[in-house]
């Protein structure tokens, strides 16, 4: 009764949803001075304290850099951790076999004693950002000392103060090119247990088809834990061990989210590059995408057909193809976004601005005016290195994995006797011989390779400028017609293309035998293609590069002296950074609007029996027919699966804590839709938006779906909406502004009946 008579009262109060997409990604210690009011005026409620303090518990306590790449976040006081499937996939397929198949099946362990350990696994948490900016640029070189050195020298020397008597790690990062830097200190640990996980056809739900694009159904989150000594303190994996308190974990909001909700995003976004020219720009969407997305789509025709010949194939081959898939779509997502808003055209028209604005001031023409001329030749000279760069880190590093094995023993090999001196040559061969056995384990794995060796290398040779091509290649008159003759020839002759062969070798690493490995066809097409990345084409290249990062650190220092009144932040380094924004759909193309929302009827909509994309697990299908959503569901039937918002996130986001205007976990962040993957360059308000998995379907697949309920109870769920009066604010059921303060009282006096 109370309720609905504050209900119908506030309604007359009620203001409309303003939209309030907020670029930037901004560093938890600044928000206070940078962002609070703004924040505040949106509709947070909590302190800026409790979002980021040093010497008292506050979120950034219970958010950790999840081995390196994504974002988790502390839920219990038992060290629990949820991040997304996608970032735990590696883990859950390195625990899976043909007969206990976790990836597809779903893990679920019943106790501490049931959690998986992870070899090399950790999570990092912040433990204090201080800005070192002054102390890293000031004092001067050593004689004769480099820049690069004169840099390395003082991160050195300050890191060694920052963690001094602590077992703390710190890392410095340059911000802006170099024009800030600020230090993180760091506590590490590395006893990380899997211990949860739904199956792939709710955690990775919609897979490739799906991947990058709202609507999205995905169910994308796992589970881990944190381990820590007896004394609570980060520890290498030990049976001794105990679940880690933490100094902070994330209440959990049953309450759901609307349209117009305040909301934001706590993680380790990875790289955003905000600042570049019209010159990177037209690179990165003519030429260096385009070859990217080239190559990988010619790895992912042999990837895809290998994977669907066998289960055990499928699982060895996950957690690549994954990966490869994963920046494959972005990149056209991104190139279809710039398009989409002319970023081209909006970068010349600011450079044009930006040039005028300099050459009406005589003081700025002489310190600026020479940057985008300097910078617009540095990109052009740069073309072809850049060119040959992309198509081989693509060969190279993202190919055949026999190409990157082969490697590891050229390494060795050729400092042999570097090794035999130092006595340890038989062991390195031991190390080699090790991962290279179990690497060709798998009969079908050599007919895997020799495909994507002969897709990639045709299709790289083809486009990398000849004068960049391998010594080896370039002495046979015929390599370029004759392609898959080479591989073939390659893989009938190569030692290391046969594990018997290779062994006898190994087994014996005379010198007579070493020579005869430096000969060997692998061995050599392997070492001329890495020669060639890195004799023919780094050099240039890096230089080229480094010259445009000095540029960039003036051009981004001008830009924010010409354009005064724009609010600036900091590229996104992999560093903790607050996105903040609103619940809120869009409107991405002509005639099209997409909801904020998606529903369990959506999974249902989507649903292709046997589809290796599109399958529901059959309980799955049994709770939402029956609608049996328990707690979680919103209002009497609906199963909210997820919701996109106004954030601002790049990669490494995936996992991070969404957030509500209480400080409580709505949900976790694992995509952007498809037109939002340009923000990494331009942030669009219209068209960016992340996507969260809502943290009630999280808890439902737990609870509902796996019965793990014993983990619902290690957890802080926030269900009933508490009243409460902050400044001129109520906040509970409803949330609106009070206009004056007669209402104010008024309203306090009704609540208190
Ligand atoms: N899905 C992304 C990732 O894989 C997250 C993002 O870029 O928004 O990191």
């Amino acid at each position: 009764m109370k309720l609905k008579t504050i209900s119908i009262f506030a309604a007359l109060f009620i203001v409309a949803p303003n939209f309030f997409a907020t670029e930037g990604m901004w560093l938890p210690n600044l928000i206070k001075a940078l962002n609070y009011s703004d924040m505040q005026s949106k509709g947070l409620m909590i302190s800026a304290e409790e979002i980021y303090s040093v010497n008292n518990s506050s979120m950034k306590d219970a958010v950790a850099h999840f081995n390196g790449g994504c974002t988790s976040e502390v839920v219990s006081n038992k060290g629990l951790l949820f991040t997304n499937h996608h970032c735990g996939y590696s883990q859950i397929a390195n625990h899976s076999t043909v007969e206990k198949n976790y990836l597809r099946d779903g893990f679920w362990a019943k106790n501490f004693g049931e959690e998986l350990a992870n070899e090399s696994l950790y999570v990092d948490f912040i433990v204090r950002i201080e800005d070192v900016t002054s102390k890293m640029l000031g004092g001067s070189k050593a004689e004769g000392e480099s820049e690069d050195d004169f840099v390395k020298r003082k991160t050195a020397e300050i890191t060694k103060e920052l963690i001094n008597g602590t077992d703390y790690m710190a890392k410095i990062k340059p911000f802006n090119y170099g024009n800030k830097y600020f230090a993180f200190v760091i506590e590490r640990f590395t006893d990380i247990r899997l211990v949860g996980a739904p199956p792939s056809a709710i955690g990775k739900f919609g897979f490739d088809t799906d991947n990058w694009v709202w609507p999205r159904h995905t169910g994308d989150f796992s589970i881990f834990r944190i381990y820590a000594n007896k004394d609570n303190k980060p520890a290498d994996y030990s049976s001794e061990n105990i679940p880690y308190t933490p100094k902070h974990y994330f209440p959990i909001s049953l309450k759901g989210v609307k349209e117009g909700d305040f909301s934001m995003v706590y993680g380790f976004p990875g790289r955003t590059q905000q600042f570049l020219t019209s010159y990177a720009v037209d690179q990165k969407m003519n030429k260096t995408n385009p070859a990217r997305i080239d190559m990988r789509e010619k790895s992912l025709a042999v990837i895809n057909s290998t994977m669907k010949q066998s289960e055990e194939l499928r699982i060895r081959y996950a957690s690549y193809q994954s990966g490869v898939s994963n920046a494959w779509k972005k990149w056209k997502g991104e190139n279809f976004g710039l398009e989409k808003e002319n970023a081209l055209a909006k970068k010349i028209e600011k450079e044009r601005i930006y040039t005028e604005r300099i050459n009406e001031n005589e003081e700025l023409k002489k310190q600026f005016g020479l940057l985008l001329p300097s910078l617009k030749t540095l990109y052009k000279e740069n073309e072809s290195y850049q060119k040959a760069f992309d198509y081989y880190i693509e060969m190279i590093y993202s190919g055949p994995k026999s190409l990157r094995h082969i490697n590891n023993f050229v390494s060795v090999i050729e400092n042999a006797e570097k090794y035999r001196l130092a006595g340890s040559l038989d062991a390195e061969m031991e190390k080699l011989k090790k991962n290279y056995q179990a690497f060709i384990d798998y009969p079908e794995q050599l007919e895997f390779e020799k495909r994507m060796w002969k897709s990639l290398y045709s299709t790289s040779m083809n486009h990398v400028g000849k004068e960049f091509h391998p010594d080896n290649l370039l002495a046979q008159s015929n390599y370029l017609t004759n392609m898959d003759k080479i591989i073939d020839d390659m893989f009938e002759k190569s030692m290391f293309l046969s594990e018997k062969k290779l062994l006898n070798y190994l087994n014996n690493p005379t010198e007579k035998n070493l020579k005869k490995i430096k000969k060997d066809k692998g061995y050599t097409m392997v070492k001329s293609f890495y020669d060639a990345l890195r004799g023919k084409v780094i050099p240039a290249y890096y230089s080229n590069e480094d010259k445009i990062t000095e540029l960039m650190k003036e051009y981004s220092k001008s830009i924010q002296i010409v354009f005064p009144t724009e609010k600036y932040w900091y590229d996104a380094n992999s560093t903790l950074r607050v996105s903040y924004g609103q619940i809120e759909g869009s409107a991405p193309r002509d005639g099209m609007r997409y909801t904020h929302k998606t529903t369990a009827e959506g999974i249902m909509a989507k649903y292709i029996p046997n589809n290796d994309e599109f399958d529901v697990p059959e309980k799955l299908i049994s709770l939402i027919n029956n609608k049996d959503y328990g707690r979680y569901s919103e209002g009497d039937s609906t199963l909210v699966i997820c919701f996109t918002g106004s954030n601002h996130t790049t990669g490494g986001n995936s996992g991070s804590p969404v957030i509500n205007a209480n400080g409580e976990l709505i949900g976790i962040n694992f995509d952007r839709s498809w037109e939002s993957t340009m923000s990494d360059v331009m942030f669009s308000e219209k068209l960016c938006r992340n996507i969260t998995v809502d943290i009630r379907y999280v808890l439902f697949v737990i609870d509902k779906y796996a019965g793990a309920s014993h983990l619902i109870e290690e957890m802080k769920l926030v269900e009933t909406p508490k009243f409460t009066i902050k400044k001129d604010k109520i906040v509970g059921g409803i949330e609106l502004p009070i206009q004056n303060s007669g209402v104010l009282k008024s309203l306090e006096k009704q609540m208190s009946k």
